[in-house]
């Protein structure tokens, strides 16, 4: 059984896919972090993530797998564990620059179809629903509104020790969202038979409980 959980940056997709991953017993994927592990490597190599050309010629270079550890999803860029260090908040960024880049969508939808194969799997993201894989028995399209989202964001990043201002975060996730929802190739949206769910004024538990219930049905 495949689970596909799309939505917009802060709305809660990668905790509530983790507890409901636990609970069903279904390997969790974060294909964020796919996203997040390319544009680490151009960053690392002195290469602007929006340079098109210079992406596509050196994609080939990257290899991206990931693990689990204590059913964590750890993800490794040519071999080197990065799960910690993409979580920063310009990684984010320039993540979502680079996966407006075809090649390097190509490669992560087959990798991304690759692992969903092999059992059952919750997988997250922006167009998990839509385009990576269709067919999943389940699809949810979590939002919440942009307020909600940049403070969750805040309480997270003040909570690893990374100093920031709210109202920067809440610019930077309404950047984001454009960018993602209006790029050419596989742009974040509903898709028609995903079910809406507003997280706006629910708790995680109580999410995780809707869509287990959606799942059931
Ligand atoms: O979910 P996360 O914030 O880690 O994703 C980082 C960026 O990766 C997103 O802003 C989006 O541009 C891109 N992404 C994507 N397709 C996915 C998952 C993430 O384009 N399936």
């Amino acid at each position: 059984m495949k689970i596909a959980i799309d939505g917009p940056a802060g709305a809660g997709k990668s905790s509530i896919a983790k507890m409901l991953a636990k609970e069903l017993n279904f390997v969790y994927v974060d294909t964020g972090a796919m996203f997040r592990a390319i544009a680490l490597f151009f960053l690392n190599q002195n290469i602007d993530p929006g340079n098109e050309q210079a992406v596509k010629e050196r994609i080939d270079e990257i290899q991206i797998r990931l693990g689990y550890e204590d059913g964590e999803q750890k993800i490794f860029l040519n071999g080197e564990d990065v799960s910690g260090v993409i979580r920063r908040e310009e990684v984010g960024k320039n993540a979502s620059t680079v996966a407006k880049n075809q090649a390097v969508r190509t490669k992560l939808l087959d990798l991304q179809r690759e692992i969903a194969n092999d059992g059952d799997v919750i997988m997250d993201g922006r167009d998990i629903g839509t385009v990576v894989l269709p067919d999943a028995e389940v699809k949810i399209y979590l939002t919440a509104s942009v307020e909600v989202r940049a403070k969750r964001r805040y309480k997270e990043l003040e909570g690893k020790g990374e100093h920031c201002v709210l109202s920067d975060i809440e610019k930077d996730i309404e950047a984001r969202d454009e960018q993602d929802m209006n790029r050419k190739i596989s742009p974040l949206k509903k898709a028609d038979d995903a079910v809406l769910v507003d997280t706006s004024d629910m708790t995680i538990s109580e999410v995780v409980k809707k869509i287990r219930e959606i799942a059931k049905k």
